[in-house]
This record gives structure tokens, C-alpha cells and sequence, in this order.
């Protein structure tokens, strides 16, 4: 059915798309949803960028 491999966000650093197999951890700061990812790519703890 969905072949579309579910991500979290785009890498902040290395642009790559960041599964949300990959997630870390998942807050709520100031009001918004905020989250900690490892890249699969550059493999550093980043913040996921929300794709356009
Ligand atoms: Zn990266």
C-alpha cells in the first residue's frame, strides 16, 4: 500500500532525509513538537529540518 518510507524531517547539516526509525526522542518545548534524530547520513544527533 504505502511505499513511501516514513521520515521525521530532512538532516539539518547533510540535507538527508532522516527515517523516523531513527528518532531518538520526542519533546514539546515552548509549545512545539521538537525532536532528536541521528542522521543515517553524516551520523550526528540533529534536530530534523521539516521539508517543504
Ligand atoms: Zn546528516
Amino acid at each position: 500500500m504505502t511505499d513511501a518510507t516514513p521520515s521525521c524531517g530532512y538532516c539539518p547539516h547533510c540535507g538527508a532525509t532522516i527515517p523516523t526509525g531513527f528518532l531518538l526522542i520526542t519533546y514539546d518545548a515552548a509549545g512545539e513538537r521538537s525532536a532528536f534524530a541521528e542522521c543515517p547520513d553524516c551520523e550526528s544527533v540533529v534536530t530534523p529540518a521539516d521539508g517543504a
